[in-house]
């Protein structure tokens, strides 16, 4: 593997705007019929009249929760319209425009698909087989509570489970905390630790960052001379105007910051606003992030007062009580921990595929950039 340098601006600036541009496309695609859905008589210019336009929001659970408006004929969502307020020219307090799962939502609302009445697996079937039956509202409830009653009084709360559910978050009527809320009133129940996304990034951040959270985030590198980005993509992850992905475009637009994007991917993220590619073989962020302090503390480019000030557990005089010699983070990398390897850039280029001398050059680029922006997408810790 080695670095490679993004070298095509046409197609570069071509993609970086295409999901703004698309948005006016999307926008016109959501105002046409969509299956299965009566559309009122169009008006004089094509687009479906309305008696009145609400809002709402998309909650599909991308990362973002972009505002909708719902323009509705006769108790009919006929068209969807993007968000409309806030000033462009304004970054912060911009438009939030949906993407096109969003502006299709339609498609979701008035799916053949969606369960509107209770289903119960026919009698004789066995769970996979598929075969379901309508039974009343009242059935469904007396089932239920039996059931609930049963595990409850032979097991006790705790056998209840209530999962996790974020693509629910926003919502008003569907929020799984008034599922929670409802086990609550029932005497409780079991709930899940953190959650499916970056449990593992909540525990580790706190030791790592004092913080929730894995890195800076995204804005920051509007104020930062330079931005690293591990395995990072919100190019094809977090899209729209609510998400990260404006928030990155337009930083790197209005403020220029270099980026650099390490990731096994020339994702899409690394075409449009990286400046740098560095591609590394998955999984071995953290070999090349040792490597990276090896040259940093061996150059003395790390700054001590802060470590020996702030942090714990870098150097054997700040291990916290009851830690053994030998057990900090400069140690691992000096070779004087258990497994008495020292991590080299060398060490790293092995194990990463990063030549050494791109490891050391980064190394002094983050760390005499001052401020870097060091973000990280949560695909590490998964
Ligand atoms: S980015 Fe798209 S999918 Fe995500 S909330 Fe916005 S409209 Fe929905």
């Amino acid at each position: 593997m080695s670095t490679f340098k993004a070298a095509n601006p046409t197609r570069r600036s071509f993609l970086k705007w295409s999901g703004i541009a698309g948005g006016a496309a999307t926008l016109a695609a959501a105002s046409t019929p969509t299956r299965g859905v009566l559309i009122p008589a169009a008006n004089a210019d094509g687009t479906p009249s309305a008696d009145k336009t609400v809002w709402n929001a998309c909650t599909v659970n991308c990362g973002s929760r972009c505002p909708l408006r719902l323009q509705v004929k006769d108790g009919v969502v006929v068209r969807i319209l993007p968000d409309n307020s806030g000033d462009d020219s304004d970054f912060g307090n911009h438009n939030i425009r949906a993407c096109v799962r969003g502006r299709s939502i339609r498609e979701k609302i008035y799916s053949p698909h969606r369960l509107k009445k209770p289903l119960k697996r026919k009698a004789g079937t066995k769970r996979g087989d598929g075969e379901y039956e309508e039974i009343s509202w009242n059935q469904a409830f007396d089932e239920i509570a039996d059931a609930m009653r049963h595990t409850i009084d032979t097991y006790g709360n705790e056998a209840l489970y209530a999962n996790n559910g974020t693509g629910t978050t926003g919502g008003n009527m569907l929020h799984r905390r008034l599922v929670w809320r409802f086990f609550d009133a029932a005497g409780g129940c079991l709930q899940p630790l953190r959650n499916y996304s970056n449990a593992a990034a909540i525990v580790a951040g706190t030791y790592q960052y004092g913080g929730a959270y894995t890195s800076n985030s995204t804005v920051d590198a509007q104020n930062s001379k330079l931005q690293v980005m591990f395995g990072l993509n919100q190019a094809e992850t977090r899209m729209s105007g609510g998400g990260e992905l404006y928030n990155i475009l337009q930083i790197k637009k209005k403020y220029g910051v270099k980026t650099i994007v390490i990731d096994p991917r020339y994702s899409e993220t690394a075409l449009t606003i990286g400046d740098e590619w560095i591609a590394l073989r998955p999984g071995t962020d953290a070999a090349l992030v040792a490597g990276l302090v090896h040259v940093m503390v061996a150059e003395g480019l790390h700054d001590q007062d802060f470590l020996d000030t702030h942090c714990v557990g870098f150097d054997d005089d700040h291990l916290p009580d009851g830690a053994p010699s030998g057990s900090s983070y400069r140690a691992y990398l000096e070779g004087d921990g258990p497994d008495g390897i020292e991590k080299t850039p060398e060490w790293a280029a092995e194990i990463t595929g990063v030549p050494a001398d791109r490891i050391r050059q980064l190394a002094r680029e983050i760390a005499t950039a001052k401020p870097c922006a060091i973000t990280a997408g949560w695909g590490l810790q998964r």
